[in-house]
């Protein structure tokens, strides 16, 4: 006789949540998944009413579901929030191409505004002509740290409050291990945190900080959503690898050791007599950084002058010489994109001012539209 669903013991189950290992049925599985990341984005306290918040959008599985679900909260839950897909063109043929296919059709889906910002474009640099110069070895490195830029400077061009990723628990958790493995402490610290303000203008957050990996692929396929699942044709980050393996059989002897090791890291704290590395602006581009110049800039113009070394180790950042040599491209400053930011926001505001209707003192409508300011309350 077939299985009946542990919650509604109406339906027929069909999946056995790797979570809870509770056998359910499929309603009630998009039920209780969407309703963890619902309750982890209240408790949380993540957005605010009104807020601007781009999705990091490759095309892959995490970042898929993340967009169908953040569209469906936001409905159903009415948050108030303004979505847009922010992606990032790597350059990479026969990976990236493909992927962000995948991505140009999410948004005519979900009818989300797109912006795709380029390797290309942002520091003349594609990671094909990366890897030609490059190599295999250290090609992540670059990818890694030009990405986060990347992702920031795309934020700022959509004058976005609030960027969300799509990393998952699995991520979260090999991450801490890593951290600790490496025994890097302020990295430690930082990668428990659901929401960080790394660059001091855009929030970051990862709203499937407690999903498992397993349950937003289940989530994918039972929902049949269009996403793109090759891996990156250039190598992956092998030192990741190690920790998700490591993972990943600790899981089948203990599937609750995914959450247990994040609640471990969220438990531990930095001793105060830890000295952390203290944070600035690169003198170059404006980007947050612990160093005089940051990584990205030292990491390019190793590859302008045909040292790609330089950044890769630490000790060789020190020996970088004129700013302005060789530049393919001139990186556009931080301080200028948050400038054009605070324009495009002054901008927008003046528009709202003149088109908005007229606030109506009688409505009692909860999805109002008549801008009165107790939308959120009145019933
Ligand atoms: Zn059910
Ligand atoms: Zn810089």
């Amino acid at each position: 006789m077939p299985r009946q669903c542990d919650i509604c013991h109406d339906a027929r189950a069909i999946v056995r949540r790797p979570k809870t290992a509770q056998s359910i049925c499929k309603e009630c599985f998009f039920h209780v998944f969407e309703t963890e990341v619902h309750n982890t984005i209240v408790s949380s306290r993540l957005f605010q009413r009104g807020d601007r918040v781009g999705i990091g959008a490759s095309g892959g599985k995490d970042s898929t579901v993340l967009a169908y679900v953040m569209k469906t909260l936001n409905e159903r839950y009415n948050y108030g929030l303004d979505l847009y897909l922010l992606s990032v063109d790597e350059g990479i043929a026969g990976y990236r191409d493909d992927s962000l296919e995948t991505v140009k059709r999410n948004k005519e889906q979900y009818e989300l505004p797109l912006l795709i910002v380029s390797y290309e474009q942002l520091y003349g640099w594609s990671m094909d002509s990366i890897v030609q110069a490059v190599g295999r070895k250290n090609n992540c490195t670059f990818c890694g740290v030009f990405r986060r830029q990347a992702l920031d400077r795309g934020a700022l061009m959509l004058d976005l409050d609030h960027i969300v990723t799509g990393h998952n628990a699995d991520d979260v958790a090999e991450t801490i291990l890593m951290n600790i493995f490496r025994g890097d402490i302020s990295r430690l610290g930082r990668c428990t945190e659901i929401a960080t303000t790394g660059d001091g203008y855009v929030v970051r957050s990862k709203p499937f900080k407690y999903a498992y990996e397993k349950e937003i692929v289940m989530y994918a396929y039972l929902r049949r959503l269009d996403y793109f699942s090759t891996e990156c044709t250039y190598s992956p980050n092998a030192y990741r690898g190690y920790a998700r393996e490591f993972l990943k059989s600790l899981e089948r002897v203990r599937p609750s050791a995914i959450l247990d090791i994040i609640h471990s890291g969220e438990a531990m704290h930095v001793a105060a007599d830890v000295q952390l590395p203290t944070l600035d602006r690169c003198e170059r581009c404006g980007y947050i950084s612990s160093n005089k110049v940051c990584k990205a800039c030292v990491l390019l113009e190793g590859l302008e002058r045909g040292i790609p070394k330089l950044g890769v180790s630490r000790t060789n950042a020190k020996h970088i010489e004129d700013p302005t040599a060789n530049r393919a491209v001139d990186l556009v400053h931080f301080e200028t994109l948050r400038r054009d930011a605070l324009e495009l926001r002054r901008i927008r505001m003046e528009n709202k001012q003149t088109t908005q209707p007229e606030p109506d003192a009688s409505c009692q409508r909860s999805a109002c539209s008549c801008a009165c300011d107790n939308a959120a309350d009145c019933s």
